[in-house]
């Protein structure tokens, strides 16, 4: 489908559009960019820093991959939104180098929504639980804006509804819960290539797409 295509489709759902570039050349980039496209999304650290380097500073880098907390430092200076914030600790490590660089970085926690397996995200309790704690309440220099989850890779489609569908309640519940007064906490970060259209009428407010924009990658 053609960018322009998904564009207008977006913009009719009011839904924004995070251009996955990992694997991609600069000139991909820079050919959407052109076009007005400003929000890019990577999930590797170098790769992210290697791309921020030497593409325009107004493009707004989001990090969408599992992030080791030793790896924080590297991005905290230019993140614009980390969409995979999975654990307390990446979250202390994020506001520790965000107070470092003098600013406050935006964050989705990541839901483990998916029927697979997988190490990686939050689920209700826990992220309840220490979005009460007062740990949480002293970390200054992030703000949560959202949650972010993926759903299983399947040709199910009832299945895929219903998970976006439990990501869009988890959103409720902790807006109600922790967030009711805060204009901010407004993202749900949902929908890949293969998925996005189920994930708009799901609710979604940010699409990550890679490989209908750009062709299929090769590796990652
Ligand atoms: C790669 C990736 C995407 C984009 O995947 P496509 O299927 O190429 O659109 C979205 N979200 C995350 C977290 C990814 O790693």
């Amino acid at each position: 489908m053609h960018v322009e295509d998904i564009k207008s489709q977006l913009q009719k759902n009011n839904t924004k559009l995070v251009a996955v570039s990992k694997t991609k050349p600069n000139e991909a980039i820079l050919s959407l960019y052109e076009n007005g496209q400003l929000d890019f999304g990577e999930n590797r650290v170098q790769e992210l820093v290697d791309k921020y380097e030497s593409l325009p500073k107004d493009i707004r880098w989001h990090m969408i991959g599992h992030l080791q907390t030793n790896k924080v430092k590297y991005i905290a200076p230019f993140i614009h939104l980390i969409h995979s914030v999975d654990s307390e600790k990446v979250l202390k490590e994020i506001n520790k180098q965000a107070k470092k660089e003098e600013r406050v970085i935006d964050c989705l926690l990541q839901f483990h929504i998916a029927e697979e397996e997988s190490k990686y995200g939050f689920d209700l309790d826990q992220a309840m639980t220490f979005l009460k704690s007062a740990v949480f309440q002293e970390l200054e220099h992030v703000r949560i804006v959202g949650v972010m989850g993926m759903a299983t890779f399947t040709e199910d489609e009832e299945q895929v509804k219903m998970e976006f569908r439990a990501l869009r309640e988890i959103f409720e519940l902790i807006k109600k819960a922790i967030f009711e007064q805060a204009d901010y906490f407004k993202e749900i970060s949902m929908g890949m290539s293969g998925d996005y259209q189920i994930a708009m009428e799901e609710g979604s407010t940010m699409v990550r797409i890679g490989s209908l924009l750009f062709g299929a990658r090769n590796y990652g």
